[in-house]
C-alpha cells in the first residue's frame, strides 16, 4: 500500500499538539467544576478559623479590661463586618441561647428576649455553633451549617461558623463567641467560571489548531526536504546537496549526509582507480605469459637456451601475478577488518635481525650493503606478522629505491622513551607533493624504475593499514638527492 509516507511526521505532530491542548483542557474542566466546590469550602472555613483564633484570643482574657481593649475589638468587629464576617457574643443554657449581642453593643442582655433584635437565621447560626462546640471537647469548634427555614418565606442558606467559649473581666464566664459568614451560592459563581472557561476553550483550541500546524510544517519541513534529497541522491543523482536549514540536530544530521555522500563518492573514484590498474597490471604480465609461451611453441622449440629464457620470463611474470593478487587480497582484508590484530608480546630487535637475514643472500649477490644499527631486547607489543611484513616492505623499498652506493641503513633504537625503527636509503628521496600519496593504494613512480626487488604498488598502503590499525606514528623524512628514512615509533612494552 502506497501511503503518503512524507506528510506522516507533520500530522502527527500537528495531532499531537492538539491532542495535548485537549487533555489540558479536559483537566482544567474537571479541575473547575467538580475540585472548585470543595477547593472553596476549605479556603472558607481555613479563612474563618485564622480570624476565629485571632479574635478568640483577644477576648478570653484575664486581664483587666480596658477601653483600649474594647476600641479594638469593635475595630476587629467593623473590619469583619466588611468582609462578611458577624461576631456574636452568646449566653446559653438548658439547650437554648438565652441571651445574645453583637460586639457593637458591648454588652450581654443576660436575660432572655435579649436576643429579640436578631434574626431567626442569626438565632439558628448562633445556636448551631454553640452546639457544636459543646458536642466536641476542643477549645473552639469550627463547621459548616447547612441553615433550612421551616417556614414559607425563608430561603436555604449555609455558612460557616466559629464558636468558642470565652471568659474576661468585662463580660465574665459562660460566653460564647460565635462568628459566622455565609456561603454564597457556588451556583452562579461556577455558571460564570463555566461561561468564562468555555470562552476560553474556544479560544485555546482554534489557537493551538493555528499554532500546531505552524510549529509542524516548521518541524516537519526540513526533514521532509531531506527525505527527498536523500531519495533523489539514492536514485543516483549524486550532485544533491544536503540543506543545513533549521535546526541544530538537522544541522548536524545535513553535515553528516553530505560528509557520507562525498566519502562514498571518493571511495566510488578509489575503488574505479584500483580496479583500472589492477586489470592494467594483471594485463601486462598475462600478454607476457601469452607472447612466451607463443614463442616456445613457435620459435624457440628444440633451442634449449632460447626456451630456458622464455620459461624464466613465464616463470617471473606468473610470480609476479601470485605476489599482485596475494597483496590486492592482503589488503582487502586489512582494510574490511577480517584480519583481525593478534596483539602479543613480540622482541622486535630479533624481528628486525630475522627480516634483515631475508634480504642478506640477495644483498650479498647483488653487492647491496645493509648496515645494522639494533639494540638488542627491546620489545613491544604489536601483530608480529602484521609488523614483520611492515618492517619486509620498508627494508624492501629502501633496497629498491637506494641510491648508486647501493647502501642501506635499518636502525632500531631507543629514543625518548620510545622505541624507533628506520630504513634508511641514499636514493633520489620523494619530492614534496608526493610525499602523501606514496601512501594511497596503488601509487606508483611513474618513471619505469630497474628495481631489484618486485613490487606491487601496494606495499606502503599495507604498511600504512597495520601501522593504524596499531595506533602507531609513522612517517618519512625525505630530502630529494640525499635520501628517504622511513620511520616508525612503537610504545615500549611493559609488563602491566
Ligand atoms: P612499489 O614500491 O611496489 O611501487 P610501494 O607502495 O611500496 O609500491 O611504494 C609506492 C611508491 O612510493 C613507490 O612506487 C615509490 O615511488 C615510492 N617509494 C617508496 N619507498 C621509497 C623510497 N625508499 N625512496 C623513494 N621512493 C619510495
Amino acid at each position: 500500500m502506497k501511503v503518503n509516507k512524507l506528510g506522516k511526521l507533520r500530522y502527527n505532530i500537528w495531532f499531537y499538539f492538539l491532542l495535548f491542548t485537549l487533555i489540558l483542557i479536559a483537566v482544567l474542566w474537571v479541575s473547575q467544576v467538580l475540585i472548585y466546590d470543595y477547593v472553596y469550602r476549605q479556603q472558607k472555613l481555613g479563612a474563618l478559623k485564622e480570624r476565629g483564633e485571632s479574635v478568640y484570643t483577644e477576648y478570653n482574657t484575664s486581664a483587666p479590661v480596658t477601653q483600649s481593649m474594647v476600641n479594638d475589638w469593635i475595630n476587629d468587629a467593623v473590619g469583619y463586618a466588611e468582609d462578611g464576617y458577624s461576631i456574636y457574643l452568646a449566653k446559653y443554657s438548658a439547650g437554648s441561647v438565652i441571651a445574645m449581642e453583637t460586639v457593637f453593643g458591648m454588652s450581654v442582655a443576660t436575660e432572655a428576649g435579649g436576643s429579640n433584635d436578631f434574626s431567626p437565621v442569626e438565632k439558628a447560626v448562633v445556636s448551631a455553633g454553640i452546639r457544636s462546640y459543646l458536642v466536641q471537647s476542643s477549645e473552639y469548634v469550627c463547621v459548616k451549617y447547612d441553615y433550612s427555614d421551616q417556614t414559607s418565606a425563608g430561603s436555604d442558606e449555609t455558612f460557616y461558623i466559629f464558636c468558642g467559649k470565652v471568659s474576661n473581666q468585662r463580660f465574665g464566664d459562660e460566653l460564647y463567641l460565635v462568628i459566622s459568614t455565609p456561603q454564597h451560592s457556588l451556583k452562579s459563581t461556577v455558571a460564570a467560571m463555566q461561561l468564562q472557561l468555555l470562552i476560553v476553550t474556544l479560544l485555546v483550541i482554534a489557537l493551538s489548531f493555528f499554532l500546531s500546524m505552524y510549529i509542524s510544517h516548521r518541524l516537519a519541513d526540513p526533514i521532509i526536504d531531506m527525505a527527498r534529497t536523500a531519495k533523489k541522491w539514492a536514485g543516483g543523482d549524486a550532485q544533491v546537496t544536503f540543506k543545513a536549514s533549521g535546526y541544530e540536530e538537522l544541522s548536524e544530521l545535513a553535515d553528516a549526509l553530505n560528509f557520507a555522500k562525498e566519502g562514498i563518492a571518493r571511495t566510488g573514484q578509489l575503488q574505479a582507480d584500483l580496479l583500472a590498474n589492477v586489470s592494467h597490471d594483471l594485463k601486462t604480465p598475462l600478454t607476457m605469459i601469452k607472447a612466451y609461451a607463443e614463442m616456445i611453441r613457435d620459435i624457440s622449440g628444440e633451442d634449449k637456451q632460447k626456451r630456458d629464457f622464455h620459461a624464466g620470463v613465464i616463470i617471473d611474470e606468473t610470480d609476479r601475478l601470485t605476489m599482485l593478487v596475494n597483496d590486492i587480497l592482503d589488503l582487502s582484508k586489512l582494510q574490511n577488518g577480517i584480519n583481525k590484530l593478534d596483539l602479543e608480546k613480540v622482541d622486535l630487535s630479533e624481528l628486525c635481525e630475522g627480516v634483515i637475514m631475508k634480504f642478506s643472500d640477495f644483498a650479498e649477490k647483488d653487492g647491496f650493503v645493509i648496515i645494522k644499527d639494533i639494540d638488542e631486547g627491546l620489545f613491544v607489543k604489536a601483530d608480529e606478522q602484521k609488523i614483520s611484513q611492515v618492517i619486509y616492505n620498508l627494508i624492501g623499498n629502501a633496497v629498491n629505491y637506494t641510491g648508486e652506493d647501493k647502501r642501506i641503513k635499518v636502525s632500531l633504537k631507543k629514543r625518548d622513551g620510545k622505541i624507533v625503527f628506520e630504513a634508511i636509503d641514499t636514493g633520489k628521496g620523494i619530492s614534496e607533493d608526493r610525499i602523501n600519496t606514496i601512501w594511497e593504494k596503488y601509487y606508483r613512480d611513474s618513471e619505469t624504475h630497474q628495481r631489484p626487488i618486485k613490487g606491487t604498488g601496494l606495499g606502503l598502503s599495507i604498511v600504512k593499514t597495520i601501522l593504524e590499525s596499531h595506533n602507531l606514528r609513522f612517517g618519512v623524512i625525505t630530502k630529494t638527492g640525499v635520501g628517504s628514512n622511513f620511520f616508525i615509533e612503537f610504545e615500549e612494552y611493559t609488563d602491566d
